[in-house]
């Protein structure tokens, strides 16, 4: 029996084990895939928007030679820490559900793997994130082999014909690394221009590559059907129809927490927003020792939930578990 199983071994997952080890109380990180397997499958020349010090943990400095980390060197940064910390965690071991086993004072849970083995723990921590759930268009052919809902690197894409949905970091990134890599670059976007909250470092770029044709963008449109070679898009605002041709469609519009993980644990969520129910000042879910930590509990809005204000997230979750006063870390959570 642990004092406290944590779900998820990303940033906000690791900085729950070193506040639960801090705290002096037994617990086990369990991760479905390798030690900050989200920031691992990022894009490989992605660089955080974040300063390095709003993405460190555990308050271990993370010394760069810049000022923003890129995914290389976060990946290096968060297994020091985890090493630093002898973090104890079980790598590549998926969680199915949650389950209490007991209720009122001596609550206690099952935590069980796709595979079926069985953990007890006091408390647990769903520090899941939202990166294993793309947001798909669901149109015919998102499911074809030459689509993917995931970027990573630009050379397969070298002169070929890239159709790319969205228009938000993860799409501009991918479209200025693709056509500096001789791909033929279509951006597909249902707004009018490029989003808000793309890197400011970004926007001039995109926007020059554009005004030169270097880029391709069809903005106020949407991809409404996807077959092998081509892609066809509507245009919102005439109707008009038009065939773009796409050796690979990148459909990079987002990803989204993962509902069905959490409701089978018993965490009720809002139907709409898809937030769950939880304490704003603890954490915790209308499951009495079920906690969420850091971007799992965002529902839609994960454009307010991050590293920089969930990292801090366990340290309200291990105060109410010790039963100390708790710290205030919530106040972005606010919003959501
Ligand atoms: C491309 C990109 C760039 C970003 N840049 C920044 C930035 O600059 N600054 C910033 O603050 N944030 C940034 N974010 C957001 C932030 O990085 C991520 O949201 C961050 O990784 C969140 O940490 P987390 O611990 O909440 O979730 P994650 O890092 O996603 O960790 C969740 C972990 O849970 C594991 N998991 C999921 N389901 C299960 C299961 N059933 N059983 C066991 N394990 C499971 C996953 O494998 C994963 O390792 C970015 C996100 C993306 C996609």
């Amino acid at each position: 029996m642990y004092d406290v199983i944590i779900v998820g071994g990303g940033p906000c997952g690791l900085a729950a084990g070193i506040e639960a080890a801090k705290a002096g109380l037994s617990y086990l990180i369990l991760e479905k895939g390798s030690l900050t397997e989200s920031i691992r499958r990022y894009p490989r020349m992605m660089r955080f928007f974040s300063t390095a010090e709003n993405i460190e943990i555990g308050g271990i400095p993370f010394p760069i030679s810049g000022v923003k980390a890129n995914r290389n060197e976060a990946l290096q940064y968060y297994r020091k820490v985890a090493g630093y910390f002898h973090l104890d965690f079980k790598l590549f071991t998926e969680v199915d559900r949650v389950e209490p086993t007991a209720g009122g004072e001596d609550t206690a849970f099952t935590v069980t793997t796709t595979t079926g083995d069985a953990f007890q723990a006091r408390k647990v921590i769903m520090a899941t994130g939202y990166f294993d759930k793309p947001r798909r268009l669901g149109i015919p052919g998102e499911d074809l082999p030459h689509v993917t809902h995931y970027y990573d690197e630009p050379f397969r894409y070298s002169y070929t014909n890239v159709v790319i949905v969205g228009a938000s970091n993860s799409a501009v990134e991918a479209a200025l690394e693709l056509y500096r890599a001789d791909a033929h670059v279509t951006i597909v976007h249902r707004a009018d221009d490029f989003r808000k909250t793309v890197k400011y470092w970004l926007v001039p770029d995109v926007k020059n590559r554009v005004k030169e044709g270097k880029i391709h963008t069809q903005f106020n449109a949407c991809v409404t059907r996807i077959e092998p070679g081509k892609v066809m898009t509507v245009n919102l605002q005439t109707g008009e129809e038009t065939e773009l041709p796409a050796d690979f469609v990148l459909v990079l519009t987002g990803y989204i927490p993962d509902a069905d993980l959490l409701r089978r644990c018993g965490i009720e969520l809002n139907d709409e927003t898809q937030v769950p129910v939880f304490d704003r000042e603890t954490f915790e879910t209308n499951l009495p020792g079920l906690y969420v930590c850091g971007t799992v509990m965002a529902g839609i809005y994960t454009e307010k939930v991050f590293i920089e204000n969930g990292r801090d997230h366990a340290k309200a979750i291990i105060d109410h578990i010790t039963g100390k006063p708790i710290r205030k870390v919530a106040e972005l959570i606010e919003r959501i």
